[in-house]
């Protein structure tokens, strides 16, 4: 296969336009992005990224502007069901010395915007409305064709469309499903103008596991001024069955009940953190349900020149916070390769398969082992738990566990290192 000069992207979520200024700025290759939706989402909740994820946005030179809005916050405290913190932890301790960076959690709509903005000013073209309809690939390159009788060709064809991916369904993988995880989060962003002066100053993750599922809240602007709150729950399939109908009747029965059933849940949490916790969900006006799915392990990922990358090839439950630090890995991975092997797609999906694999599956079981504190247990199982975490984490802080990297060693993972 000749060289790559043009790539077509289909997905303009994180991965999609992440991969075009990677490729433009580091390999010289012309993307263009096809996205389904009419415009730009302005939805979703908070992101958190790791120092993994971090680094390589600040490759991308894009660490500045996500500073200026996100909000860094690398501690956990975490509180029991009565309200006292039993226990802190700073979770980039050791990859922050690694890898020059922390934790940022920042609203999914100004990610967007700083990524959005950087695709405009490098002039990426970003078409919208365009229903992928046809995938065909011939000696001369790949062509995608559109619902509304358009086409193109390119070179390399990239498929960043998420975890529902038509380019995997249509053409790399139509076996693979996503799968119901279990798991379900609802979540809501609050201004902290609405909510006891208290709020303000949360400034990092507090987390409180409770008999039926983990409560959670953290700021996600870099000025404080909103908080990002969610709780995370085991949930049954609806009685109607796994479809979008069955799904929306119960998000909306999710929505409705869930304040008086985490107020109920945390009716006995005291102090600052408990008062400002009940307050901030008897405040909150929107809610989003959300069912978490994922994709099983060991599907395809190529097909002649196409490759799928980010939630469309490996969608992962978000509990290890990694879905758009391993979709940055991903890119950078692929576009090594490139770089190295200008004149085999064959071979650069060859290498990008044996290097990828082992960390997403690591990552992927890792988000899935996270999910398991989301279960229902008994209120003996949850104090048993909160008796193991405060010792856990009494032992982490006194033994200096932290200067070992136990736990964040996937957090400092460089790519360069990897290539060799
Ligand atoms: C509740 C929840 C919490 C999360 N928390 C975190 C977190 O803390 N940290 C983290 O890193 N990740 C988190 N994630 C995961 C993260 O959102 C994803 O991993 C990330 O968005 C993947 O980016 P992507 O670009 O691959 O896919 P997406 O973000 O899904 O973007 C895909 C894009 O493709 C478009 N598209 C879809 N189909 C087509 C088509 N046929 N043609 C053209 N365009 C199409 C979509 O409209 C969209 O713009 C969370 C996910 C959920 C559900």
């Amino acid at each position: 296969m000749s060289q790559v000069r043009k790539a077509v992207i289909i997905g303009a979520g994180p991965a999609g336009i992440l991969a075009a200024l990677r490729l433009q700025q580091f390999n010289h290759i012309s993307p263009i992005i096809y996205e389904i939706r009419p415009e730009p989402t302005t939805l979703g909740g908070a992101i958190g990224i790791p120092s993994n994820g971090l680094r390589l946005l600040y490759k991308l030179g894009l660490w500045d502007a996500l500073r200026d809005r996100g909000a860094e916050t690398s501690t956990v405290s975490v509180h029991a069901i009565k309200g006292h913190v039993i226990g802190n932890m700073d979770m980039a301790s050791w990859s922050r010395e690694k890898t020059g960076f922390g934790y940022l959690r920042i609203r999914r709509v100004d990610l967007m915007e700083v990524l959005y903005d950087e695709a405009r000013k490098a002039g990426i073209p970003i078409c919208f409305s365009k229903h992928l309809t046809g995938i065909e690939e011939d000696n001369q390159g790949i062509t995608v064709t559109f619902s509304d009788g358009t086409s193109d060709k390119a070179d390399l064809l990239l498929g960043c469309d998420g975890i529902h991916s038509m380019v995997r369904t249509l053409y790399v993988d139509p076996n693979t499903e996503p799968e119901y995880s279990g798991i379900s989060n609802i979540y809501s962003l609050v201004a902290t103008s609405e909510l006891p002066s208290a709020a303000a100053s949360i400034d990092s993750l507090n987390v409180m596991l409770t008999t039926d599922g983990l409560l959670a809240i953290s700021p996600c602007r870099a000025s404080r001024e909103m908080v990002y709150w969610f709780f995370s729950r085991e949930l049954a399939i609806p009685p109607s069955g796994d479809t979008r109908d069955g799904w929306e009747e119960r998000g909306k029965q999710q929505v409705e009940t869930i304040k008086s059933t985490v107020l109920d849940l945390i009716k006995d949490s005291e102090g600052e953190w408990g008062l400002t916790m009940k307050e901030t969900v008897r405040q909150t006006n929107t809610l989003r349900f959300y069912p978490i799915y994922h994709l099983p392990a060991g599907g395809k990922w190529s097909k002649g020149r196409c490759l799928v990358i980010g939630d469309a090839a490996h969608a992962m439950q978000p509990h290890a916070s990694q879905g758009v630090s391993m979709a940055l890995e991903d890119i950078f991975m692929l576009s090594n390769l490139l770089d190295s092997n200008p004149a085999s797609l064959n071979e650069v999906f060859r290498i990008y398969e044996q290097k990828r694999r082992p960390r997403v599956n690591e990552m992927h079981q890792l988000a899935e082992r996270n999910g398991g504190v989301r279960k229902r247990i008994s209120p003996w199982q949850l104090w048993l738990k909160e008796i193991a975490t405060s010792g856990a984490l009494g032992i982490y802080s006194l033994f200096g566990l932290s200067k070992l990297g136990i736990g964040q060693k996937p957090l400092a993972y460089d790519i360069e290192e990897d290539m060799h």
